[in-house]
């Protein structure tokens, strides 16, 4: 059997060090890359790091890696207040906020420090890729790259190719995700892709039966795992995605698809102009202790 292509880099830089950027960092590491982690705000990186100093000591303890394996993984990321950091970047994960114009104003500065042959790729959970690409010279060089949450244990990468991506760039893709140890999917360009657009929905329905008193949100949960053995409720995962992120992408499903149908829930607005983001606030639908 042929030998699958390794991947065309060993440095990944990831910009955005929150709840996608600082377990992308942490299983980049661990796959034996160098990686730069990059974030407007020094003290996110720094809590990032904390992070996953301990996600990995839970694997030591539990016997999935040794301390020796743990010691150089964190060794191999460097963190960084600079794009210019990402000169020498084989391939640069975007995992900032989920807002068109910032991402397309990062893109931009990307392209301008990033040597000629590195691949940009987006984490972005629904804003279309082409969009993205066509802030930048090498739009056959950007791609969707979707990770999951947790990203450390979940082992979909949804690959998302835009109008102008090469095959080159798909396949880099593929060879990366493989080396993460992750299973790659292949989509096309359109408003929340498969995941979001299949996924966002439920959310914001589960949000619109609790608004309109059909039951609370333990029983709307309970319901979705007894009843349809979904591994968490909706409001659950919703806490654990971001209720500002969710309402991101059901803003972006809104406007691109043009359907009433992805109208966000006026309670998940409400509680985003109240801060309760959910997990990494400590109170969304449910309370998260600290
Ligand atoms: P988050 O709010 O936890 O983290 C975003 C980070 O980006 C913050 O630390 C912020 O300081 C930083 N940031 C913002 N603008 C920046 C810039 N210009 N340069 C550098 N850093 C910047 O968000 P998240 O949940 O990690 O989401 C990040 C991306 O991943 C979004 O596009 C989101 O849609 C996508 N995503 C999220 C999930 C999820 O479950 N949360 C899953 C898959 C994909």
């Amino acid at each position: 059997m042929p030998s699958l292509p390794r991947p065309p880099g060993d440095i990944i830089g990831v910009i955005g060090a929150g709840t996608m950027g600082h377990g992308i960092a942490h299983v980049a590491a661990r796959s034996g890359f160098t990686v730069i982690l990059n974030d407007i705000r020094g003290d996110l990186v720094d809590k990032g790091l904390v992070i996953i100093g301990q996600e990995m000591q839970r694997a030591v303890d539990k016997g999935r890696m040794s301390a020796e394996e743990r010691t150089a993984a964190l060794a191999r990321i460097q963190r960084s207040d600079s794009l210019d950091a990402l000169r020498d970047a084989d391939l640069v994960v975007e995992a900032i906020v989920e807002k068109e114009p910032a991402k397309a104003e990062l893109f931009a500065g990307l392209d301008r420090v990033c040597k000629p042959a590195a691949i940009l790729a987006t984490n972005t959970s629904s804003i279309s890729i082409t969009r993205i690409a066509a802030t930048t010279k090498r739009p056959d060089r950007v791609i969707g790259m979707h990770f999951m949450n947790p990203v450390p244990v979940m082992t979909l990468v949804e690959v998302i190719r835009g109008h102008r991506t090469s095959d080159e760039t798909v396949a880099a893709i593929m060879a990366w995700s493989r080396a993460m140890g992750k299973t790659s999917v292949e989509v096309n360009d359109y408003p929340g892709f498969v995941s979001n657009r299949v996924l966002m929905p439920m959310i914001n329905e589960a949000v619109t039966a609790l608004m309109e008193g059909v039951a609370t949100a333990e029983a709307i949960d309970t319901v979705m795992k007894l009843g349809m053995n979904h591994p968490m409720g909706p409001l659950a995962l919703a806490d654990l995605i971001g209720l500002d992120t969710c309402l991101n992408i059901l803003e972006v499903l809104h406007e691109g698809l043009g359907d009433p149908r992805y109208r966000p829930c006026p309670l998940l607005r409400k509680m985003v102009d109240a801060g309760d983001l959910g997990k990494k606030t400590g109170r969304g639908f449910f309370e998260y202790p600290r």
